[in-house]
């Protein structure tokens, strides 16, 4: 395919984030061309899947105008399904709550977002990667060969390390606290309890976050750990925390070591919250590249999605003269704002907690299912912020 000159839109990213706000953008009438560096969408893969039923997401985000596409996606997106998710303290005792929730096949859910967004309009163009953002212009290079492309907006949904968002000066560094590495095995061959998504602590397993196992159905699960690399003991890297956890975990390596790897996926995580800025005059970033993201549990797919769509809508808006594309700052942070900087306030209560095994497993005794819930959906109820603070600082 030859791209053309220029475009209403660019949007950098074919992720959840991307073709979503392509698809908002290309809906209402926006030309519109979705560049993404991967030859084959979805591929390779870089997620666990967990994605809780639209009612749940609406819990948790209730100012948010879900897209469509969290709801209607196709059962070939969908591995299987659970209904509980396990916490198992430092001390092996666990805590559940209900919960309904799809583990996403994600190469399947990522193309299917793609082809979503080409279906209303957008062009797609895959194996090509953004090499420079000059101004409006993009130079791209890739199997369809090198390109200058301009956009009268910009969206940047281009993941963790956005080169949209370093370029327009949104993002910087993050600070080594505010990005988590995930390490994850998909696993063949292993019983695991297909019902629940188990989240693991202990800080000698996970320094500064959790290993999990999401059944996929059958005798298949994700295995992975999310974790601070500036927690690391000298020597260990993510790799080592998951072999560890796998064959070494007092309680899950009893599941787990017979299994067979059969793919290994990494990436990074931003935990660190929303930057200050999310728009320029005339560039948007959304999804991982904005911080979008629950911090407390490093999902981000929903609200991704729900950050893409309020992209493609403003810069449309903006486009038609209705809005100023600045807008879009408040317009997400009005939808979803107060989740997501309160996920990363949590997650820093949770920091000092999990340097300490006794601590964290006395936090996981204290709060009630209901409560944990809560915070995993980055809402602070005043008990528990009460709680963690006290655990944190101790009683006076
Ligand atoms: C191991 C792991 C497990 C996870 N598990 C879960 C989970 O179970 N549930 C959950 O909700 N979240 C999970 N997450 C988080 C979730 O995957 C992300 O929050 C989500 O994918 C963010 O979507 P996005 O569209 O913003 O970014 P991405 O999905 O990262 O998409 C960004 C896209 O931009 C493209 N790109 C980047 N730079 C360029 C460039 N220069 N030129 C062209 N293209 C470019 C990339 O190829 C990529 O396709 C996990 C993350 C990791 C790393």
């Amino acid at each position: 395919m030859s791209p053309e000159d220029s475009y209403d839109i660019v949007v950098v990213g074919a992720g959840p984030a991307g073709s979503t706000a392509a698809t908002y953008a290309a809906r209402a009438g926006a030309s519109v061309l979705l560049v993404d560096r991967k030859k084959d969408i979805g591929v390779p893969l870089q997620c666990g899947g967990f994605l809780p039923h639209h009612e749940t997401l609406q819990e948790l985000v209730p100012s948010a105008q879900l897209p469509y596409t969290l709801e209607e996606y196709p059962s070939s997106c969908v591995h299987t399904t659970t209904t509980l998710q396990r916490f198992i303290a430092p001390n092996g005792q666990s805590k559940q709550f209900e919960v309904d929730a799809d583990v996403l096949n994600r190469r399947q859910f990522d193309k299917y977002l793609a082809r979503e967004a080409t279906r209303c309009g957008a062009q797609l163009m895959v194996g090509t990667n953004v090499l420079e953002v000059n101004g409006n212009s993009l130079i791209v290079d890739g199997v369809f060969g090198k390109h200058t492309i301009d956009a009268k907006v910009l969206i940047g949904a281009d993941g963790p390390n956005s080169i949209v968002g370093r370029t327009k000066g949104l993002v910087r560094d993050p600070d080594p606290m505010g990005t988590g590495t995930a390490f994850e095995y998909e696993l063949s061959g292993v019983d695991v309890d297909r019902e629940a998504v188990e989240m693991y602590f202990g800080k000698d397993y996970v320094p500064g976050g959790y290993a999990w196992i999401i059944s996929q159905g059958g005798d298949t699960a994700n295995i992975g750990v999310g974790i601070r690399e500036v927690l690391f003991k000298t020597g260990m890297c993510a790799r080592d925390y998951l072999d560890r956890f796998m064959y070494e975990h007092p309680i899950a390596s009893e599941k787990l070591k017979s299994g067979s790897i059969v793919s290994v996926v990494s990436g990074l995580v931003p935990v660190g919250g929303a930057p200050r800025r999310t728009a320029t005059m005339d560039t948007l970033i959304a999804g991982d590249a904005a911080g979008h993201i629950i911090a407390t549990n490093g999902g981000g797919i929903s609200t991704a999605m729900v950050g893409g769509k309020i992209a493609g809508e403003t810069a449309v808006d903006s486009l038609n003269g209705t809005c100023k594309l600045t807008e879009y700052d408040l317009r997400w942070r009005e939808q979803m704002g107060l989740e997501i900087k309160t996920a990363a306030y949590a997650r820093k209560l949770m920091d000092n907690l999990m340097r300490s095994d006794s601590m964290m497993s006395a936090a996981i005794k204290m709060i009630s299912p209901e409560h944990m819930k809560a915070v995993q959906c980055g809402r602070l109820p005043d008990t528990v912020k009460k709680g963690l603070i006290k655990l944190n600082f101790g009683t006076r």
